[in-house]
C-alpha cells in the first residue's frame, strides 16, 4: 500500500492502490483535509480548497 504525506497537517498515512492514482481525492485521517493526488511515484498530496 503506498504511503504519503498530509500537507496540511504533516503526518504520514497509507492510501489504497486504487486510490493512489493522479486526481483521485483522498481525506486525510488524521486532520480531516480534502487532498488531490498530483503526483504518482510518490505519491503526493495537495489540499483542495473549499
Ligand atoms: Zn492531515
Amino acid at each position: 500500500m503506498p504511503s504519503t504525506t498530509c500537507p496540511v497537517c504533516g503526518k504520514g498515512f497509507r492510501i489504497d492502490e486504487d486510490q493512489a492514482l493522479l486526481y483521485e481525492q483522498v481525506s486525510c485521517p488524521h486532520c480531516d483535509a480534502n487532498l488531490e493526488v498530483i503526483d504518482e511515484s510518490p505519491v503526493i498530496l495537495e489540499e483542495i480548497d473549499g
